[in-house]
């Protein structure tokens, strides 16, 4: 959520739906349509000989299964995909993968962390909400009209996830893949989601960041209810600092929303830095007692209505505060109704 000021975004201009923009050498960027604010994702089609390796597929929605059709009768017409590699679980990412891997006969892999949290979240779709996870909005502080409202969304991953091959290869850190003639090592980053993987290539001087490096937005990083004392922002800073180290400051970034951009490094330091003023912000908030929810205006700074940005910011706020636990600076009480009250150790 910090605006883009200190990276150097290429002046490309990005794919219409169908068509391929050439970013490097044997690396086509495509777009998929997002039905949400955020209303394109980046794809990467890596020229493999005689086939196409790609990276991330599009949400699994009527509109997305078009330009599929597309691309098939025209991009992919006399070289198809070959390979299938997914940087992570979200749906944006994932959603079309069962759909495209059973369309060319293809393995579908990705880490072992995001693959099985995908499969366990595709099987909640039309189930009723577990009462672990009810408990999990009382500690943020929902309200009963909040907690109606959660009930009424849950199990929604599923609606835009095509089914996932029942089998998949994984993918680890630091594992190399031979793409083209080129290398791309698989580069794993935290917080975001459990095991996100970016692909650099030392040949290119280029990676395909995922959601783990975006130039215009900040990734959400979120406590869910599956692991209610998560370190999600600890995990997420240690990753930043870590693909400091892995990657050069001039390598070409790839990210999944956004242009194409250099300045790795300022960006990963600007990431960083926003975290940190906010556990400052929320720090200065917590003189008296609050809540998640009580706290949401003071790390945003503006007001959130219900909704999916909602409980993304919820689960960001919980991510700092499980974070100021951990550190020993802010105690945490339970109230009768099972809200948690965070409040700061002065000293
Ligand atoms: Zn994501």
């Amino acid at each position: 959520m910090t605006e883009i000021e200190d990276s150097l975004a290429l002046a490309e201009t990005p794919p219409e739906a169908g068509a391929v923009v050439p970013i490097c050498p044997g690396v086509g960027w495509l777009r998929m349509p997002l039905p949400m604010s955020l209303d394109h994702i980046n794809l990467w089609l890596l020229d493999d000989g005689d086939g196409w390796t790609l990276v991330d597929t599009g949400m699994g929605t009527p509109d997305v299964e078009r330009v599929w059709e597309q691309h098939i009768a025209t991009t992919l017409a006399d070289k198809p995909i070959h390979r299938l590699l997914v940087t992570h679980m979200h749906p944006d990412h994932v959603g079309m993968a069962g759909w495209l891997a059973d369309r060319f006969g293809l393995a579908l892999e990705m880490t072992r962390g995001e693959y099985l949290l995908c499969r366990i979240l595709v099987a909640d779709t039309f189930q009723a909400p577990p009462p672990e996870a009810i408990r999990f909005y009382r500690n943020v502080g929902f309200d009963d009209k909040q907690i109606a409202f959660y009930v009424s969304k849950f199990g929604g991953f599923g609606r835009v996830v095509r089914r996932l091959p029942a089998a998949f290869k994984r993918l680890s850190d630091g594992q190399r893949l031979s793409i083209g003639g080129n290398t791309w090592e698989v580069v794993v980053g935290r917080g975001h989601s459990p095991e996100h993987a970016c692909l650099f290539s030392p040949e290119l001087n280029a990676v395909i960041s995922g959601d783990q490096i975006l130039p215009n937005i900040s990734s959400n990083v979120s406590i869910w209810p599956t692991e209610p004392d998560a370190d999600a922002l600890g995990d997420w800073l240690t990753s930043c600092r870590e693909l400091q180290t892995r990657l050069p400051e001039d390598v070409l970034v790839l990210p999944s929303h956004g242009q194409p951009f250099q300045g790795a490094h300022r960006r990963l330091q600007s990431l960083i830095r926003g975290h940190e003023h906010g556990l400052e912000r929320l720090l200065t908030a917590m003189d008296e007692p609050r809540r998640v929810v009580d706290l949401l205006d003071a790390l945003f700074k503006r007001s959130l209505p219900m909704g999916e940005h909602f409980f993304m910011a919820c689960g960001e706020c919980l991510a700092h505060l499980n974070y100021l636990l951990r550190q020993g600076q802010i105690t945490r009480e339970t109230d009768d109704d099972g809200a948690w009250w965070h409040q700061r150790i002065n000293g």
